[in-house]
């Protein structure tokens, strides 16, 4: 038995999904347009398109969820959040926002303006969207590894601390509001960061100046991966490493939907008086009053409880080895993924698995469409459907991959779960030269790929 996954958890209550036939599964996507998100939910099986807000809540979660203070200002609520925040993060302001977004939205309209350049190893798209909606430049400088889906370097999130010098030279730190991290990477893979990296990042920070933000979403996940490969954290607590990350930095931005085990929230902290003058400022005009910044008092003592369990080695444990679990089983049926695998999710590397359909006939679209004719799974395309961009002369400029991403909720899926999508898989690549790719006939502009509407190509 893989000793990775012990569940440290069983089920209490139950949320029943359906299983439909294979013959309505082909009318639903036919209906959606071959499109998954305009699926309705309950005609989906296991569904593994984000792991953001999707999680099971405990039942200590479900019950302080019952203290919950209402009051606008000064909640009890809010009190209990700040006790768990200030235990694991340890800065000295701290504002709940209703999600990740709302903490970059507050975030950057008070600190960005245009012409700002704003380094990070990878920014997530909504981190990449508020920082332009302000007029700056959001730009990546992870390292090279990152973009090689083959290479198993341990800390493929790590930021190329030659590339951060070079562009602070390069733009001057005059247009550097802060330097930021994402731990883990997600639109890197949830690749992790480890703790040398970031210590050198924030020293290279410090030497300029510039304040040091991390995206923590995934902080915990990041700490396991820190304590399981980086020398000497062995024997130290995910919560003892999440405190050190904590230490180098000046503030955070977080969706508590991923690492917070909560369904909704969000978090902004900061050290520095003046960035939380103006921040607060802004969270009562964009969320609410700072003490419940767009929650109610219900969601910030669940939050409160999450953020203490995501730390839990146990549940961390498990979760990565969920993870592992999916992606050695899809690789042991031959279906090609992206290594190491992340921390939240396993992607398929479609490309790898239909070279034969080309990138205008949408081949990870045609890889995520049959794990649902199959099985009922759900995953997301991030290839040609997310990113081809049109060019002025009408032709398309393609991504460097095609793949599914299969993101696995917290707490929700069993063994039993994964071994369908194992199957479905299985099956997939068994049918592999039978499947046809697609041609969109509905649906266009950077955001296509939540409304567009799809027809398959019929095979001469
Ligand atoms: C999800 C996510 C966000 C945005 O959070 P939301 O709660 O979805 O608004 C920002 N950064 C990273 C790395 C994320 O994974």
């Amino acid at each position: 038995m893989n000793e990775r996954t012990k569940p440290p958890y069983r089920i209490k209550v139950v949320e029943p999904i359906s299983i439909l036939s294979a013959q309505e599964r082909r009318e639903r996507l036919s209906a959606a347009g071959y499109n998954l998100f305009h699926l309705k939910a309950r005609d989906v099986y296991i569904d593994l398109l984000t792991d953001s807000g999707t999680g099971g809540m405990s039942q200590a979660q479900w019950s302080a969820m019952m203290v919950g203070d209402e009051s606008y200002a000064g909640s009890r609520s809010y009190e209990r959040f700040r006790e768990a925040t200030d235990e694991i993060f340890g800065f000295r302001y701290v504002l709940p926002t209703h999600q990740g977004r709302a903490a970059e939205n507050v975030l950057f309209s008070s600190t960005v303006k245009p012409g700002d350049v704003i380094p990070n190893n990878m920014h997530f798209d909504t981190t990449r969207a508020n920082i332009l909606a302000n007029g700056g430049e959001p730009i990546n400088l992870v390292v090279d590894e990152a973009y090689d889906p083959t290479n198993r370097s341990p800390f493929k999130g790590n930021m190329d601390p030659e590339k951060l010098r070079r562009a602070i030279a390069e733009y001057g730190s005059q247009r550097i509001p802060m330097v930021m991290m994402t731990i883990t990477n997600n639109s890197g893979g949830g690749q992790p960061v480890s703790l040398a990296n970031l210590r050198e990042i924030s020293a290279i920070a410090r030497e300029h100046s510039l304040p040091f933000f991390i995206d923590a979403c995934r902080f915990a996940e990041n700490a396991f991966f820190i304590r399981e490969r980086e020398e000497g954290y062995a024997d130290v607590s995910p919560l003892q490493i999440a405190r050190e990350i904590f230490a180098l930095a000046d503030g955070m931005t977080m969706s508590a939907k991923k690492d917070g085990l909560v369904n909704i929230g969000g978090i902004l902290a900061m050290n520095d008086p003046e960035v939380y003058d103006v921040t607060r400022a802004r969270l009562i005009l964009m969320e609410g009053f700072p003490t419940y910044g767009g929650l109610a008092g219900r969601d910030l003592e669940a939050m409160a409880v999450g953020l203490r369990e995501a730390l839990d080695p146990l549940y961390l444990k498990d979760r990565i080895g969920q993870a592992r679990y999916l992606g050695e089983g899809l690789s042991s049926v031959g279906v090609p993924i992206i290594e190491p695998i992340g921390g939240h999710a396993v992607y398929i590397d479609a490309h790898g698995l239909v070279p034969n359909i080309p990138q205008s006939d949408f081949p990870a679209l045609a890889v995520a469409n049959e794990l649902y004719l199959q099985e009922g799974v759900r995953g997301v395309e991030i290839g040609s459907v997310m990113f081809a961009s049109e060019k002025p002369d009408g032709s398309f400029e393609y991504p460097e991959m095609e793949l599914v991403r299969l993101a696995i909720p917290r707490r929700m899926y069993t063994r039993e779960h994964f071994d369908v999508v194992i199957n479905a898989a299985r099956k997939t690549a068994e049918n592999r030269d039978g499947l046809s790719g697609y041609r969109i006939i509905e649906g266009s502009g950077p955001l296509r790929h939540f409304v567009a509407r799809f027809a398959p190509i019929e095979k001469a």
